[in-house]
C-alpha cells in the first residue's frame, strides 16, 4: 500500500512560501493513502492558476488542463475508465468564474468524481485582480473603487444545483481536509469541496487570521445534522458561508455512472432497457 511520500513527485512547487494550496496538496496525497489507493489508481486533473499546477507535483496520473475546464477532462477520464478515481482541483477563477457552467453541470450531473475549489477570493496567477469569490467592496488592481458585486456563494450554488455531497475546510487545518477529502473519495458520487487556501502574496484581506476569526465549524453547531439539506442551506446562510466540514451529504442517490447502460453490468435491466437478447449482450 502507498505511503503518502509516495503520492509525491520530485517536482518542487513553485508557489510563494506560504500559499495554501501546499495544504491542498499535502490533504489530496493522504486522503490518497488513507484510503488505499496506489499512485496508478488516481488521477488528478487541473485547471489554469496557481492552483492548477497541483496536479504536476502528485505522482499519479495527471493532466493539468485549459482554463475552467477541468471538469469536462475529469468527467471523460472518469467515463473511459471507471477505475480511476478522479480528482479535479483548482482556483475560485477556474470553476467559479469561467468554468462555472461545467461546476453546475457536474454537480447535477452526479459523476463519481472529487471536485477541490482552492477558494483564496482573489486571481492570483495574474497578479491580483478580483475574482467572482471577493467580497463586495475589494479593492485590488481590477476594481481600485472597490468591487462593485457580490461574492459568489459556492457552497449555496452547489446545494442548489443538487449536490450530494458538499465540503469546506481551511489550509491551516490538515487534519480535517484530510478526513474531508477522504469522505469525498468515499462518496459515490459527486463530491464538492472548497477549501479557503489563503494567498498570502496578493489577497492582504481575507489572511489565516481572518479565516480563523471567520469560520464556524458544523461540530460546533448542536444537532446539525448534515443530511438535512434545509438545515445545510439555512445554517450556511446564517453564517454567511463559512462553514467547514461536511456541510452537506446525500447518501440514497448513487452516481451517475450506475445508471449509464454498459458502464457498470450490475445496473443493467435487460426489462427496464427494453432490449433484446441480442442487443443486451452487445452492451
Ligand atoms: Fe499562492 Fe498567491 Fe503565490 Fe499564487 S500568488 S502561489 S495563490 S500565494
Ligand atoms: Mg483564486
Amino acid at each position: 500500500m502507498a505511503t503518502f511520500k509516495e503520492f509525491r513527485n520530485k517536482i518542487k512547487p513553485n508557489w510563494c512560501p506560504g500559499c495554501g494550496d501546499f495544504s491542498v496538496q499535502a490533504a489530496i496525497q493522504r486522503a490518497a493513502a488513507n484510503t488505499g489507493l496506489e499512485p496508478d489508481d488516481l488521477a488528478v486533473v487541473s485547471g489554469i492558476g496557481c492552483s492548477g499546477r497541483i496536479s504536476g507535483y502528485i505522482n499519479a496520473n495527471g493532466l493539468h488542463g485549459i482554463h475552467g475546464r477541468s471538469l469536462p477532462i475529469a468527467q471523460g477520464l472518469k467515463m473511459a475508465n471507471r477505475e480511476l478515481t478522479v480528482i479535479a482541483a483548482g482556483g475560485d477563477g477556474d470553476g467559479l468564474a469561467i468554468g462555472t457552467g461545467h461546476t453546475v453541470h457536474a454537480i447535477r450531473r452526479n459523476m463519481n468524481i472529487t471536485y477541490i475549489i482552492m477558494d483564496n477570493q482573489i486571481y492570483g496567477l495574474t497578479k491580483g485582480q478580483t475574482s467572482p469569490r471577493s467580497a463586495f467592496g475589494f479593492k485590488t488592481k481590477s476594481t481600485p473603487e472597490g468591487s462593485k458585486e457580490a461574492a459568489l456563494p459556492p457552497l449555496e450554488l452547489a446545494l442548489s444545483s443538487g449536490a450530494t455531497f458538499v465540503a469546506q475546510s481551511f489550509s491551516s487545518n490538515l487534519k480535517e481536509m484530510t478526513n474531508i477529502i477522504e469522505e469525498g473519495i468515499k462518496h459515490d458520487g459527486f463530491s464538492f469541496i472548497n477549501v479557503f487556501s489563503p494567498c498570502v502574496t496578493f489577497n492582504k484581506i481575507n489572511t489565516y487570521d481572518w479565516f480563523k476569526e471567520n469560520i464556524v465549524s458544523v461540530e460546533d453547531i448542536e444537532n446539525y445534522d448534515s443530511s438535512d439539506r434545509i438545515m445545510a442551506m439555512s445554517k450556511l446562510m446564517e453564517n454567511n458561508g463559512m462553514l467547514t466540514g461536511v456541510i452537506y451529504q446525500d447518501k440514497t442517490r448513487t452516481s451517475y455512472e450506475n445508471h449509464v447502460p454498459g458502464f457498470k453490468e450490475e445496473a443493467l435491466n435487460k426489462q427496464e432497457l427494453k432490449l433484446s437478447e441480442e442487443e443486451f449482450n452487445e452492451l
